[in-house]
């Protein structure tokens, strides 16, 4: 029996078709890559500081250089950017609308270790990168010409990833989607027929449900979205009513890093190192108030590729229910409820 299921959070449908697919084993792949600690090609790895651009910070001591070895943590701007701060250009081609691709793409090399990935760190090394991520976010929120601020993490090929030494990567664009517009204005008018926010009303019934929810602690809720788009996706919310990452305090930093190390760990356990995403969605930073919407992050295992009917329709066939997904987290015991 396949079901449409409605996503509160992003406002779509997708089909629920759990008979279809397998059991998490069946999406095994691959053993762990093999990597070395230090690749001589490589422009992340240290000692190549003059391959990527000029660094605009790094976390290292302060009797070292700038673009020099060292560092810890190391911001780049992207060699090869999505968008940049361009000259003006013409507006149209042959009737069809266009701007100029106005923004910028910063890269955060998370540490010196070409082989050591986001979920191996220890906290010490995690918390300088969830640092460094939300005072890059603080940073570009006070530019008034960039008005979405979006941080994602691409790990392996099938997830977008073109480099192996891991590393975050920030984009902050001066457009809004009309995908995030339209999602903004379900929140506000979600909350006006209903008083009271999306995500309020969905970790309240998640909570009282419990059959998706991973983890339940102080600061945050991980469960496996009722409407997951693919199979073990999960989400990471916050619970207080915070609009964008940048307001993420330190009080919070490390249990929402060790969240996101234990999903990672688990998928490597449990599903055979897959390629994965974490996707960090905020409220624009254009200066207005979004005070429904509430920032969250999207952990997205990319254990298979959306088809035909995904690109027709928009609506996900996910063949793994959320609720076995929910149990194959809880079953390594790993997610200890607050206090944390
Ligand atoms: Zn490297």
């Amino acid at each position: 029996m396949s079901e449409y299921r409605y996503n509160l959070i992003t406002n779509r449908w997708i089909i629920l078709a759990a008979g279809r697919g397998g059991r998490p084993f069946d999406f095994a792949r691959r053993p762990k890559p093999s990597l070395p600690d230090y690749d001589e090609d490589c422009p992340f790895c240290p000692g190549h500081e003059q391959k990527t651009p000029p660094e605009a910070f790094a976390v290292r001591p302060a009797d070292t250089k700038a673009d020099s070895p060292g560092w810890s943590v190391r911001v780049v701007a992207n060699k090869y950017p999505a968008l940049s701060i361009p000259p003006d250009t013409p507006s149209a081609i042959g009737g069809l609308e266009s701007r100029p691709g106005h923004g910028l793409h910063e890269v955060i090399i998370e540490s010196p270790r070409h082989n050591c990935s986001f979920n191996e760190h220890e906290t010490q090394q995690a918390l300088l990168i969830g640092r460094t991520l939300r005072d890059r976010y603080r940073i570009h929120q006070q530019n008034p010409h960039l008005r979405l601020i979006s941080i994602f993490y691409n790990h392996g090929s099938a997830a977008g990833a073109s480099l192996a030494h891991p590393h975050f990567q920030l984009i902050a664009q001066s457009m809004i989607p009309p995908r995030l517009t339209a999602q903004l204005e379900h929140h506000r008018r979600y909350y006006h027929q209903h008083g009271r926010r999306p995500f309020e009303a969905l970790i309240e019934a998640e909570l009282a449900d419990g059959s998706r929810v991973i983890a339940s602690q102080d600061h945050f809720v991980v469960l496996c979205p009722f409407a997951s788009e693919v199979p073990f996706e999960v989400y990471l919310l916050p619970r207080q009513n915070q609009n964008h990452f940048g307001m993420i305090t330190d009080e919070m930093l490390d249990p929402f890093l060790r969240l996101l190390r234990q999903i990672i760990n688990r998928w490597n356990e449990g599903l055979n190192h897959p390629d994965y995403n974490l996707v960090f969605h905020s409220a624009p930073a254009d200066g207005k108030d979004y005070p429904q919407f509430r920032w969250y992050v999207q952990l997205y295992p990319r254990l298979n590729t959306p088809g035909g009917f995904e690109l027709a329709t928009d609506i996900y066939i996910n063949t793994v229910s959320p609720e076995s997904a929910a149990l194959f987290y809880r079953s390594e015991n790993k997610f200890p409820s607050s206090p944390c």
